[in-house]
Protein backbone atom coordinates (compact mmCIF):
# COMPACT_ATOMS: atom_id res chain seq x y z
CA UNK A 1 0.00 0.00 0.00
CA UNK A 2 1.35 3.51 -0.62
CA UNK A 3 1.59 6.50 1.45
CA UNK A 4 -1.53 8.21 0.20
CA UNK A 5 -3.83 5.04 0.63
CA UNK A 6 -2.62 4.23 4.26
CA UNK A 7 -3.66 6.93 5.33
CA UNK A 8 -7.25 6.73 4.41
CA UNK A 9 -7.48 2.69 5.01
CA UNK A 10 -4.64 1.36 6.86
CA UNK A 11 -5.60 0.06 10.35
CA UNK A 12 -8.94 1.16 9.75
CA UNK A 13 -12.23 -1.74 8.82
CA UNK A 14 -15.71 -1.04 8.51
CA UNK A 15 -17.55 -1.64 12.03
CA UNK A 16 -18.54 -5.10 11.90
CA UNK A 17 -21.67 -4.05 13.21
CA UNK A 18 -23.08 -1.65 10.96
CA UNK A 19 -20.79 -1.50 8.16
CA UNK A 20 -19.94 2.36 9.09
CA UNK A 21 -16.98 3.55 7.33
CA UNK A 22 -15.55 5.43 9.79
CA UNK A 23 -14.43 3.98 12.77
CA UNK A 24 -16.87 4.62 15.94
CA UNK A 25 -15.89 6.61 19.15
CA UNK A 26 -16.13 3.55 21.55
CA UNK A 27 -16.93 5.92 24.26
CA UNK A 28 -16.72 3.05 26.85
CA UNK A 29 -14.38 2.69 29.61
CA UNK A 30 -15.48 -0.96 30.32
CA UNK A 31 -16.10 -4.08 28.33
CA UNK A 32 -18.50 -7.02 29.22
CA UNK A 33 -17.13 -10.32 29.99
CA UNK A 34 -19.80 -13.65 29.49
CA UNK A 35 -17.50 -15.10 32.38
CA UNK A 36 -14.33 -14.14 33.77
CA UNK A 37 -11.76 -14.02 31.20
CA UNK A 38 -14.16 -14.20 28.58
CA UNK A 39 -13.72 -11.33 26.48
CA UNK A 40 -13.21 -10.20 22.98
CA UNK A 41 -9.90 -8.35 23.68
CA UNK A 42 -11.10 -5.33 25.56
CA UNK A 43 -11.24 -5.15 29.20
CA UNK A 44 -10.89 -1.45 30.44
CA UNK A 45 -10.38 1.57 28.23
CA UNK A 46 -6.57 2.53 29.71
CA UNK A 47 -5.55 -0.90 28.12
CA UNK A 48 -7.29 -1.23 25.28
CA UNK A 49 -9.88 0.86 23.40
CA UNK A 50 -10.99 -0.31 19.61
CA UNK A 51 -10.88 3.65 18.16
CA UNK A 52 -7.29 3.64 19.97
CA UNK A 53 -6.12 0.43 18.35
CA UNK A 54 -7.53 1.72 14.97
CA UNK A 55 -5.67 4.80 15.25
CA UNK A 56 -2.16 2.84 16.48
CA UNK A 57 -2.55 0.01 13.75
CA UNK A 58 -2.64 2.83 11.06
CA UNK A 59 0.17 5.05 12.97
CA UNK A 60 2.56 2.02 12.72
CA UNK A 61 1.66 1.47 9.03
CA UNK A 62 2.18 5.07 8.27
CA UNK A 63 6.22 4.46 10.36
CA UNK A 64 6.70 1.18 8.19
CA UNK A 65 6.64 -0.18 11.90
CA UNK A 66 4.77 -3.02 12.82
CA UNK A 67 3.77 -1.32 16.54
CA UNK A 68 1.44 2.09 17.38
CA UNK A 69 1.16 3.25 21.13
CA UNK A 70 -0.94 6.46 21.28
CA UNK A 71 -0.45 8.46 24.43
CA UNK A 72 -1.90 11.06 26.20
CA UNK A 73 0.79 14.10 24.25
CA UNK A 74 4.13 13.84 23.04
CA UNK A 75 5.44 13.94 26.11
CA UNK A 76 3.37 11.62 27.72
CA UNK A 77 5.09 9.36 24.63
CA UNK A 78 8.50 10.60 25.65
CA UNK A 79 8.12 9.77 29.77
CA UNK A 80 6.94 6.19 28.34
CA UNK A 81 9.89 5.67 26.26
CA UNK A 82 12.48 7.52 29.37
CA UNK A 83 10.92 4.89 31.75
CA UNK A 84 12.53 2.18 29.72
CA UNK A 85 15.77 3.41 31.65
CA UNK A 86 17.29 2.90 35.24
CA UNK A 87 18.47 4.74 37.69
CA UNK A 88 22.64 5.09 36.49
CA UNK A 89 22.17 4.79 32.68
CA UNK A 90 22.74 7.50 30.41
CA UNK A 91 20.66 9.15 27.15
CA UNK A 92 22.83 11.56 24.48
CA UNK A 93 20.78 13.76 23.15
CA UNK A 94 21.05 16.49 20.79
CA UNK A 95 21.37 19.48 21.83
CA UNK A 96 18.76 21.22 19.58
CA UNK A 97 15.41 20.41 21.14
CA UNK A 98 12.30 20.48 21.62
CA UNK A 99 12.08 22.66 24.92
CA UNK A 100 9.89 20.58 27.19
CA UNK A 101 12.05 17.33 26.46
CA UNK A 102 15.20 19.32 27.61
CA UNK A 103 12.34 20.23 30.99
CA UNK A 104 11.27 16.82 31.48
CA UNK A 105 14.91 14.96 30.83
CA UNK A 106 16.62 17.46 33.34
CA UNK A 107 13.70 18.73 35.75
CA UNK A 108 12.26 15.41 36.18
CA UNK A 109 14.32 12.20 35.04
CA UNK A 110 17.90 14.15 36.09
CA UNK A 111 15.92 13.41 39.72
CA UNK A 112 15.32 10.04 39.55
CA UNK A 113 19.49 9.61 38.56
CA UNK A 114 19.66 9.14 34.58
CA UNK A 115 21.77 11.29 33.31
CA UNK A 116 21.98 12.81 30.06
CA UNK A 117 24.27 15.00 27.72
CA UNK A 118 23.51 17.36 25.46
CA UNK A 119 25.49 17.41 22.34
CA UNK A 120 25.17 18.19 18.77
CA UNK A 121 24.85 15.32 16.57
CA UNK A 122 25.82 17.26 12.94
CA UNK A 123 29.03 15.02 12.80
CA UNK A 124 27.75 11.50 14.01
CA UNK A 125 31.53 10.65 15.14
CA UNK A 126 30.94 13.15 17.62
CA UNK A 127 28.63 11.30 19.77
CA UNK A 128 31.28 8.38 20.20
CA UNK A 129 32.75 10.23 23.04
CA UNK A 130 30.25 10.56 25.06
CA UNK A 131 29.35 6.77 25.09
CA UNK A 132 30.09 4.92 27.83
CA UNK A 133 29.12 1.02 29.67
CA UNK A 134 26.11 3.01 31.40
CA UNK A 135 24.65 4.69 28.15
CA UNK A 136 22.03 2.95 26.95
CA UNK A 137 19.85 5.45 24.84
CA UNK A 138 20.49 7.96 21.99
CA UNK A 139 18.22 10.61 21.33
CA UNK A 140 17.67 12.66 18.23
CA UNK A 141 15.09 15.21 16.30
CA UNK A 142 15.35 15.99 13.31
CA UNK A 143 14.86 19.03 11.66
CA UNK A 144 15.78 20.07 14.88
CA UNK A 145 13.10 22.53 16.55
CA UNK A 146 13.80 25.63 16.21
CA UNK A 147 16.93 25.75 14.77
CA UNK A 148 16.41 23.19 11.69
CA UNK A 149 19.41 21.30 11.85
CA UNK A 150 19.62 17.96 10.02
CA UNK A 151 20.82 14.78 11.33
CA UNK A 152 22.10 12.30 9.72
CA UNK A 153 20.08 9.17 11.04
CA UNK A 154 21.32 6.58 9.05
CA UNK A 155 24.74 6.97 10.29
CA UNK A 156 23.44 7.21 13.83
CA UNK A 157 21.77 4.44 13.50
CA UNK A 158 25.01 2.46 12.98
CA UNK A 159 26.89 4.12 16.15
CA UNK A 160 23.90 2.98 17.81
CA UNK A 161 23.53 -0.85 16.29
CA UNK A 162 27.71 -1.00 16.97
CA UNK A 163 27.28 0.28 20.83
CA UNK A 164 24.13 -2.10 20.96
CA UNK A 165 22.09 1.18 22.17
CA UNK A 166 18.46 2.23 22.00
CA UNK A 167 18.06 4.68 19.52
CA UNK A 168 14.79 7.28 19.48
CA UNK A 169 13.94 9.36 16.73
CA UNK A 170 11.60 12.70 17.32
CA UNK A 171 9.85 12.49 14.11
CA UNK A 172 7.11 15.46 14.97
CA UNK A 173 8.58 18.13 12.45
CA UNK A 174 9.36 16.00 10.05
CA UNK A 175 6.35 13.62 10.10
CA UNK A 176 6.25 9.71 8.54
CA UNK A 177 5.39 11.61 4.83
CA UNK A 178 8.82 12.92 4.34
CA UNK A 179 10.98 11.00 6.70
CA UNK A 180 11.06 6.90 8.33
CA UNK A 181 13.13 6.73 10.59
CA UNK A 182 12.76 3.13 11.49
CA UNK A 183 13.39 2.21 8.05
CA UNK A 184 16.88 4.54 8.85
CA UNK A 185 17.85 2.24 11.52
CA UNK A 186 15.92 3.90 14.10
CA UNK A 187 14.49 1.63 17.24
CA UNK A 188 11.83 4.24 17.84
CA UNK A 189 10.10 6.55 16.48
CA UNK A 190 8.49 9.17 18.30
CA UNK A 191 5.63 11.81 17.51
CA UNK A 192 3.93 14.54 18.77
CA UNK A 193 0.49 14.14 17.09
CA UNK A 194 -0.34 17.25 18.26
CA UNK A 195 1.03 19.22 15.45
CA UNK A 196 1.28 17.74 11.62
CA UNK A 197 -0.81 14.42 12.20
CA UNK A 198 -3.37 15.72 13.96
CA UNK A 199 -3.22 18.19 11.95
CA UNK A 200 -6.13 20.65 12.77
CA UNK A 201 -5.27 22.25 16.03
CA UNK A 202 -7.72 20.13 18.29
CA UNK A 203 -6.11 17.42 19.75
CA UNK A 204 -3.05 16.80 22.18
CA UNK A 205 -1.67 13.58 21.64
CA UNK A 206 1.70 11.56 21.63
CA UNK A 207 2.69 8.31 19.60
CA UNK A 208 5.99 5.75 19.61
CA UNK A 209 6.50 3.36 16.51
CA UNK A 210 8.26 0.50 16.92
CA UNK A 211 9.53 -2.30 14.90
CA UNK A 212 10.85 -4.92 17.90
CA UNK A 213 7.93 -7.16 19.73
CA UNK A 214 9.63 -6.81 23.19
CA UNK A 215 10.34 -3.42 22.99
CA UNK A 216 6.66 -3.07 21.91
CA UNK A 217 5.73 -5.13 24.83
CA UNK A 218 7.76 -3.30 27.48
CA UNK A 219 6.17 -0.22 26.10
CA UNK A 220 2.43 -1.46 25.94
CA UNK A 221 3.27 -2.30 29.67
CA UNK A 222 4.10 1.32 30.54
CA UNK A 223 1.28 2.98 28.65
CA UNK A 224 -0.87 0.92 30.71
CA UNK A 225 0.61 1.02 33.79
CA UNK A 226 1.40 4.59 34.33
CA UNK A 227 -2.18 5.43 32.45
CA UNK A 228 -1.30 8.38 29.56
CA UNK A 229 -3.59 6.88 27.90
CA UNK A 230 -6.13 9.23 24.70
CA UNK A 231 -9.39 8.71 24.84
CA UNK A 232 -11.39 7.71 21.64
CA UNK A 233 -12.47 10.98 20.94
CA UNK A 234 -9.19 12.15 20.24
CA UNK A 235 -8.20 8.90 18.40
CA UNK A 236 -11.11 9.92 16.18
CA UNK A 237 -10.23 13.45 15.79
CA UNK A 238 -6.41 11.96 14.84
CA UNK A 239 -7.56 9.25 12.39
CA UNK A 240 -9.97 12.14 10.94
CA UNK A 241 -6.99 14.35 10.10
CA UNK A 242 -4.39 11.83 8.74
CA UNK A 243 -6.70 10.83 5.83
CA UNK A 244 -5.88 14.38 4.49
CA UNK A 245 -2.06 14.14 5.60
CA UNK A 246 -0.20 13.15 2.46
CA UNK A 247 -2.15 16.15 1.13
CA UNK A 248 -2.02 18.82 3.79
CA UNK A 249 2.17 18.07 3.78
CA UNK A 250 2.65 18.49 -0.71
CA UNK A 251 0.91 21.99 0.31
CA UNK A 252 2.94 22.84 3.83
CA UNK A 253 6.10 21.79 1.85
CA UNK A 254 5.09 24.07 -1.22
CA UNK A 255 4.18 27.22 0.72
CA UNK A 256 7.57 26.43 3.50
CA UNK A 257 9.59 26.49 -0.49
CA UNK A 258 7.47 29.86 -1.58
CA UNK A 259 8.08 31.33 1.86
CA UNK A 260 11.59 30.47 2.64
CA UNK A 261 12.72 32.02 -0.60
CA UNK A 262 11.03 34.83 0.12
CA UNK A 263 11.97 35.88 3.23
CA UNK A 264 15.25 35.41 1.91
CA UNK A 265 15.19 38.10 -0.51
CA UNK A 266 14.01 40.80 2.77
CA UNK A 267 16.40 43.15 3.21
CA UNK A 268 15.26 43.43 6.81
CA UNK A 269 16.21 39.73 7.60
CA UNK A 270 19.14 38.22 9.06
CA UNK A 271 19.47 34.41 8.40
CA UNK A 272 16.47 31.87 7.33
CA UNK A 273 17.01 28.31 8.45
CA UNK A 274 15.26 25.76 6.30
CA UNK A 275 16.49 22.67 5.17
CA UNK A 276 15.81 23.01 1.27
CA UNK A 277 18.82 25.58 0.35
CA UNK A 278 21.16 24.61 -1.09
CA UNK A 279 23.37 26.40 1.17
CA UNK A 280 21.82 25.19 4.61
CA UNK A 281 24.91 22.93 6.02
CA UNK A 282 23.50 19.57 6.12
CA UNK A 283 21.39 20.15 2.74
CA UNK A 284 22.62 17.15 0.93
CA UNK A 285 21.57 14.76 4.07
CA UNK A 286 18.03 16.52 4.06
CA UNK A 287 17.69 14.98 0.72
CA UNK A 288 18.85 11.81 1.04
CA UNK A 289 16.68 11.36 4.10
CA UNK A 290 13.62 13.29 3.63
CA UNK A 291 11.09 13.11 0.80
CA UNK A 292 10.63 16.77 0.47
CA UNK A 293 11.71 20.15 2.98
CA UNK A 294 8.36 20.52 5.19
CA UNK A 295 6.88 23.75 6.06
CA UNK A 296 9.08 24.80 9.38
CA UNK A 297 11.11 28.28 9.03
CA UNK A 298 13.36 29.82 10.96
CA UNK A 299 14.79 33.52 10.36
CA UNK A 300 16.32 36.29 12.34
CA UNK A 301 16.58 39.89 11.90
CA UNK A 302 19.27 42.64 11.33
CA UNK A 303 20.57 43.84 14.23
CA UNK A 304 19.09 41.40 16.23
CA UNK A 305 16.81 43.28 18.76
CA UNK A 306 14.21 41.30 20.49
CA UNK A 307 11.60 44.37 20.01
CA UNK A 308 11.82 44.65 16.42
CA UNK A 309 10.50 40.61 16.89
CA UNK A 310 8.05 41.21 18.46
CA UNK A 311 6.97 44.09 16.42
CA UNK A 312 6.42 41.63 13.77
CA UNK A 313 4.63 39.06 15.64
CA UNK A 314 2.39 41.54 16.57
CA UNK A 315 1.55 42.84 13.32
CA UNK A 316 1.48 39.52 11.59
CA UNK A 317 -2.29 38.53 10.94
CA UNK A 318 -2.51 35.31 8.80
CA UNK A 319 0.06 33.85 10.92
CA UNK A 320 -1.18 33.80 14.52
CA UNK A 321 0.77 34.17 17.55
CA UNK A 322 0.79 30.92 19.00
CA UNK A 323 2.89 27.94 20.87
CA UNK A 324 2.80 24.99 18.37
CA UNK A 325 3.01 24.42 14.71
CA UNK A 326 1.63 21.78 12.06
CA UNK A 327 -1.70 22.86 12.05
CA UNK A 328 -3.72 24.03 8.55
CA UNK A 329 -3.56 27.79 9.93
CA UNK A 330 -0.28 29.61 10.14
CA UNK A 331 1.60 29.94 13.15
CA UNK A 332 4.27 32.15 14.36
CA UNK A 333 6.19 31.98 17.59
CA UNK A 334 9.24 33.27 19.44
CA UNK A 335 11.14 30.47 20.60
CA UNK A 336 13.18 32.39 23.07
CA UNK A 337 10.41 34.06 25.28
CA UNK A 338 8.02 30.61 24.27
CA UNK A 339 8.63 27.21 23.31
CA UNK A 340 12.28 27.49 24.48
CA UNK A 341 12.09 29.70 27.57
CA UNK A 342 13.18 27.09 30.25
CA UNK A 343 16.35 26.37 28.19
CA UNK A 344 19.20 28.75 29.49
CA UNK A 345 20.25 31.76 27.36
CA UNK A 346 24.04 31.09 27.20
CA UNK A 347 22.90 27.24 26.20
CA UNK A 348 20.48 28.49 23.39
CA UNK A 349 22.61 30.86 21.85
CA UNK A 350 25.56 28.84 21.64
CA UNK A 351 23.33 26.87 19.06
CA UNK A 352 22.33 30.19 17.17
CA UNK A 353 19.03 30.62 19.11
CA UNK A 354 18.66 34.34 19.55
CA UNK A 355 16.90 36.82 20.93
CA UNK A 356 15.65 38.17 17.12
CA UNK A 357 14.91 34.15 16.02
CA UNK A 358 11.01 33.76 14.69
CA UNK A 359 9.89 30.39 13.93
CA UNK A 360 6.89 30.26 11.49
CA UNK A 361 4.79 26.99 10.64
CA UNK A 362 3.63 27.73 7.44
CA UNK A 363 0.06 26.67 6.71
CA UNK A 364 -2.26 25.86 4.10
CA UNK A 365 -3.55 28.83 3.03
CA UNK A 366 -3.12 31.05 -0.07
CA UNK A 367 0.45 31.72 -0.39
CA UNK A 368 0.22 35.17 -2.02
CA UNK A 369 -1.93 36.12 1.30
CA UNK A 370 1.04 34.53 3.63
CA UNK A 371 3.99 36.84 1.55
CA UNK A 372 1.82 39.72 2.03
CA UNK A 373 1.22 39.22 5.40
CA UNK A 374 5.13 38.93 5.99
CA UNK A 375 6.04 42.03 3.76
CA UNK A 376 3.43 44.19 5.76
CA UNK A 377 4.65 43.23 9.08
CA UNK A 378 8.62 43.90 8.02
CA UNK A 379 7.59 47.29 6.73
CA UNK A 380 6.35 48.35 10.40
CA UNK A 381 10.47 48.05 11.12
CA UNK A 382 12.04 51.26 11.04
C1 LIG B 1 5.23 19.65 20.63
C2 LIG B 1 6.43 18.79 20.57
C3 LIG B 1 6.66 17.79 21.54
C4 LIG B 1 5.74 17.59 22.73
O1 LIG B 1 4.48 17.14 22.34
P1 LIG B 1 3.12 17.51 23.13
O2 LIG B 1 2.08 16.83 22.30
O3 LIG B 1 3.01 18.99 23.17
O4 LIG B 1 3.26 16.92 24.50
C5 LIG B 1 7.78 17.01 21.40
N1 LIG B 1 8.64 17.18 20.38
C6 LIG B 1 8.45 18.12 19.44
C7 LIG B 1 9.45 18.27 18.34
C8 LIG B 1 7.35 18.96 19.50
O5 LIG B 1 7.18 19.91 18.58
Amino acid sequence: MKFGTKTIHAGVEPDPSTGAIMTPIFQTSTYIQRSPGDHKGYEYSRTHNPTRTALQNNLAALENGKHGLCFSSGLGAIDAIIKLLNPGDEVISTNDLYGGSYRIFTKVFERYGIKFHFISMEEPKNIEKYINENTKLIWAETPTNPMMNIIDIEEIGKVAKKHKLLFGVDNTFATPFLQNPLDLGADLVMHSVTKYLGGHSDVVMGAIVVNDDQLAEQLAFIQNACGATPGPQDCFLVLRGIKTLHLRMERHCQNGKAIAEFLKTQEKVDKVYWPGFEDHPNHDIAKKQMRDFGGMISFTLKGNKIEDANKILENLHYFSLAESLGGVESLCGHPASMTHASIPKEEREKVGLVDSLIRLSVGIEDVEDLKEDLAGALAKLS
